[in-house]
C-alpha cells in the first residue's frame, strides 16, 4: 500500500484478537492496518495455554455460550485454512479435556458440568476406576471425574504465527513499535463525534473506521476517546513441563487451574489469577503453587524437566465477558476486548463477528450483551 492511500480499518492492537478482526475484514474485501505498540502476538495472546472448550450452538444459552459456541464450530476449519494459506500448523488438537475433582469437590463440579449438560455439550461421568483405566498416572486421591470429547488445544505461538503470516499474505499491512498515544477526532454540534486518525509518537494512520483491540491496555485507549471501558490486567502465571513419553494425554482441569500436554512432551502448568497491575514477572509464591498442584494431580510429575516459566496479562473485564461494539460518542470507532481467560477459544468469533459488524451493521448472533453503554 502506498503512503498515501488510505487504509479502510485501522486495527490498534495486534494480539490474536485484532489480527482475527484484520484477517476476517480483508476477507471481506477491507484494506486493514494493524497497529502494535511492541511486537505483534507477544502478549497475553502468546502467553495463554490455548485451551479451546466445546460449545453447541443449537443449544446454547445466552450471549456467552453461543459467542463460545460460535468459535468452537469454526476452529477446526479455520485452523485448516490457515495452514493451507500459510504452511504453519498451529497444532489445533482435539485431546479431550477431563474435568476433575478431589474429595469434598463433588457439588462444585457437579454444579459446573450442569452447564455442559443443559447446552448439550458431550460429557462422560466417570468412576473412579474408569479414570484409573483411562489416565493411570493421575492420582488416586481423584473421586470425581467427568470426560468433555470435544475439548482442544491450539499452540498459541505457532496459531499467532500462522495468523500474522495469513494477514500478511492478504496484504494486511501490521506495524510493529507504533503505540498508539491519541486520536485525531471530530465532532458535530450534537456532541457525537468520527475519530480521523490514530496517532504514535512519530506517524498518523487516519482510515475510515477503528477498532480498539488492546487487550490489557484498551481502558487507557478508550479513555482518549471520552468512554470509560472497566478491562484490566490479571496476571497469570504459567510453568512448563516437559515430559517424555507424556504420563497422560487429556487436558486436565481442576477449578480454575489446569495441566495440557502437548503432543512433543511439553506440559504447561497453569494458571494464577492475580491483581498485579501491569507487573509480568514470575514470583515464588505463583510458581511454587503451580507445580504443587501439577504433582498433586499427577504424582509421578515430580520428576519431570522443568522448562521455563513465564506469565502474561490476561484482559480482565467485570463478568468475565469481553466488550464487541461500537463506541458510544464515535461513529466509526468499535472496541473488541475484556476476553478474559478465553480470548484464542473466542477469536474466531471474535474476528468473524465483528468482520460483519463493521462491514454491515449486523451479526449472526446477537452482540448486545457485550454492548457498551453510554457512560
Ligand atoms: C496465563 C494465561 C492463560 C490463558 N489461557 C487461555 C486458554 O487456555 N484459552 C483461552 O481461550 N484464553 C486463554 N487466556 C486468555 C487469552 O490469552 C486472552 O484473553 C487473549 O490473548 C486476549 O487477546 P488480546 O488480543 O485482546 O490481547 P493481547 O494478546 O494482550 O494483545 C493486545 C495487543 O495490543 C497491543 N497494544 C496495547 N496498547 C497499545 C497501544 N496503545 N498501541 C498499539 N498497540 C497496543 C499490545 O502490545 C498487544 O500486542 C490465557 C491468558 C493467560 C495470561
Amino acid at each position: 500500500m502506498s503512503a498515501e492511500s488510505v487504509p479502510d480499518v485501522v486495527v490498534v492492537g495486534g494480539g490474536v484478537i485484532g489480527l482475527s478482526i484484520a484477517y476476517f475484514l480483508s476477507q471481506r474485501g477491507a484494506a486493514v492496518t494493524v497497529l502494535d505498540q511492541g511486537q505483534p502476538g507477544q502478549e497475553a495472546s502468546w502467553a495463554g495455554a490455548g485451551m479451546l472448550p466445546p460449545g453447541n450452538l443449537e443449544r446454547a444459552q445466552g450471549g456467552a455460550a453461543q459467542l463460545r459456541a460460535f468459535s468452537h464450530q469454526r476452529w477446526k476449519s479455520f485452523s485448516t485454512e490457515l495452514r493451507e494459506l500459510t504452511g504453519i500448523d498451529n497444532g489445533y488438537l482435539e485431546s479431550a479435556g477431563l474435568e476433575l475433582g478431589f474429595s469434598g469437590e463433588g457439588d462444585r463440579l457437579r454444579e459446573e458440568t450442569e452447564g455442559w449438560i443443559s447446552e448439550g455439550v458431550a460429557l462422560e461421568r466417570l468412576t473412579p476406576l474408569d479414570l484409573q483405566h483411562l489416565e493411570p498416572a493421575l492420582s488416586p486421591e481423584i473421586r470425581h471425574a467427568y470426560r468433555l470429547p470435544a475439548f482442544a488445544q491450539v499452540r498459541n505461538p505457532r496459531h499467532l504465527k500462522a495468523l500474522i503470516l495469513a494477514c500478511e499474505l492478504q496484504k494486511i499491512r501490521i506495524v510493529a513499535g507504533a503505540p498508539v498515544m491519541q486520536f485525531d477526532t471530530e465532532s458535530n454540534s450534537e456532541g457525537s463525534g468520527r475519530i480521523l486518525a490514530a496517532r504514535s509518537a512519530n506517524e498518523r494512520f487516519p482510515a475510515g473506521q477503528f477498532v480498539i483491540a488492546g487487550g490489557a491496555w484498551t481502558g487507557g485507549l478508550t479513555r482518549q476517546l471520552q468512554v470509560e471501558i472497566p478491562v484490566r490486567p490479571v496476571r497469570g502465571q504459567i510453568v512448563l513441563l516437559s515430559a517424555v513419553p507424556l504420563p497422560f494425554k487429556h487436558i486436565l482441569n481442576n477449578g480454575a487451574r489446569y495441566l495440557v500436554p502437548r503432543a512433543d512432551g511439553k506440559i504447561l502448568i497453569g494458571a494464577t489469577e492475580e491483581e498485579a497491575g501491569f507487573d509480568k514477572r514470575n514470583t515464588v509464591e505463583g510458581v511454587a503453587g503451580l507445580l504443587q498442584f501439577a504433582q498433586r494431580l499427577v504424582p509421578e510429575l515430580a520428576q519431570a524437566k522443568l522448562e521455563r516459566t513465564w506469565s502474561g496479562l490476561r484482559p480482565g473485564s467485570p463478568n468475565g465477558n469481553p466488550f464487541l461494539s461500537r463506541l458510544p460518542k464515535h461513529a466509526n470507532g468499535y472496541v473488541a476486548a475484556g476476553h478474559f481467560r478465553a480470548g484464542l477459544q473466542l477469536s474466531v468469533a471474535t474476528g468473524e463477528l465483528m468482520a460483519q459488524l463493521i462491514t454491515t451493521g449486523t451479526t449472526a448472533i446477537d452482540l448486545e450483551e457485550f454492548r457498551v453503554k453510554m457512560s
